[in-house]
């Protein structure tokens, strides 16, 4: 049977920046072709290899760059007896060669004018795919330092700012009531608060990363926990009112109750941050078929349809939000990390410009 064969190599670079091939081949067993092993920068296929152009030959065995090269002078033996020849470079977005597509039959003049177009087709399209593949493994690697980067980072600023919180509670502590300096130690102890709850938001991002983020789960009563959240959150954010709508008498859950305030510390907080012209922020409970459900409802700048999905997305953060409404974007994330760490569900409902309710919801029972 007359066979045509084909072959495509693609230049790779390892760890050690060494440059190697990786092959896929048609038309004939990959065994013939594994003994001669890549194909050799000899004369014939010099010019696919330095991107010089394309070689289409009717008798490889009559071209006079044939033969020329140690150690087989032509073909090894035993090789495929490839004839007719087409190779063509393929060639990144640089114009460096990245691979080769080669063709060979058996008999002669096989490859005409027409096949060499369409290969030269076929290899740009092969190299508009190779370039996207790098990019997306380079893409991928940056990523990978980033939260490494991260990590690192995070770990290495939570030691001082907890020496320099001691020191102010320290000084706070020591001044007499009446010193103007008081409210000033007071202030710098809320700011080195804040800086402390963005550090251990970077550190539960990377531990979320590496699948170690810590949960101990306990009985608790989750009415008086929300009670008591609401009187610390009304202290810290005077501007808004929060109403409680909650169910009568207590309710005991398993859950991890810390991560559980968490979760609601952070949605009250964006309801006040994301609603500067409103002065109330709802916040309601209730059981629903043997789930407890926490719904936080603002009146302010609301979210469009389309990015309603991806506030929960890590470090994702909408556009053109007014100066006021800094953040790193990991919030909700990581409050949806709790949410389903709990066998439950966190989303959003909203109404651009009227406002949105955040509603989670966990099972009374987790285990
Ligand atoms: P951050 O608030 O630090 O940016 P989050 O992860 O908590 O991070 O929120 C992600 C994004 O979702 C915010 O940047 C904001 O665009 C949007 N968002 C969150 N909560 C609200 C809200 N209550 N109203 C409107 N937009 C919100």
């Amino acid at each position: 049977m007359r066979r045509a064969v084909w072959r495509f190599f693609h230049n790779q670079v390892n760890e050690q920046g060494e440059s190697y091939m990786l092959f896929t081949l048609s038309g004939a067993p990959r065994e013939a072709f594994e003994k001669f092993g890549m194909p050799r920068n000899t004369a014939v296929f010099h010019p696919t290899f330095s991107g010089e152009g394309t070689v289409r030959v009717d008798d490889i065995t009559k071209d006079p760059r044939y033969g020329k090269n140690a150690p087989h002078f032509g073909q090894p033996k035993g090789h495929l007896p490839v004839v007719s020849y087409l190779a063509v470079p393929v060639r990144g977005k640089s114009g460096e060669v990245i691979g080769g597509l080669f063709f060979g039959h058996e008999q002669p003049a096989r490859f005409t004018r027409e096949h060499e177009q369409l290969v030269l087709a076929v290899a740009a399209q092969a190299a508009v795919a190779l370039d996207n593949a790098k990019l997306y493994e380079n893409i991928k690697e940056l990523n990978e330092k980033k939260d490494e980067f991260i990590g690192l980072a995070s770990h290495e600023l939570k030691t001082p700012v907890t020496s320099l919180k001691g020191y102010l509670q320290i000084i706070a502590r020591n001044l007499p009531p009446d010193d103007k300096s008081k409210v000033l130690a007071n202030r710098a102890l809320e700011q080195v608060g804040k800086l402390t709850i963005l550090i251990s938001d970077l550190l539960d991002v990377t531990k979320i990363q590496t699948g170690k983020l810590p949960f101990t789960y306990t009985d608790f009563d989750v009415i008086k926990l929300l009670i008591e959240l609401r009187e610390i959150l009304q202290q810290t954010g005077p501007s808004h009112q929060l109403l409680l709508n909650l169910p009568a008498g207590e309710l005991i859950i398993h859950a991890d109750s810390q991560r559980i305030e968490q979760v609601v510390i952070n949605l009250v907080t964006n309801a006040v941050k994301y609603s500067p012209k409103a002065d109330k922020v709802i916040i309601e409970a209730l059981v629903i078929n043997n789930k407890f459900r926490v719904s936080v409802q603002d009146f302010g700048i609301g979210i469009q349809p389309d990015q309603l999905d991806r506030v929960f997305s890590r470090f994702y953060r909408v556009e053109n939000l007014a100066s006021h409404m800094s953040g790193l974007g990991i919030g909700l994330y990581i409050c949806q990390e709790i949410v389903n760490r709990h066998q439950g569900r966190l989303w959003v409902e909203s109404t651009y410009g009227e406002g949105s309710t955040f509603h989670f919801e966990i099972p009374i029972n987790t285990n």
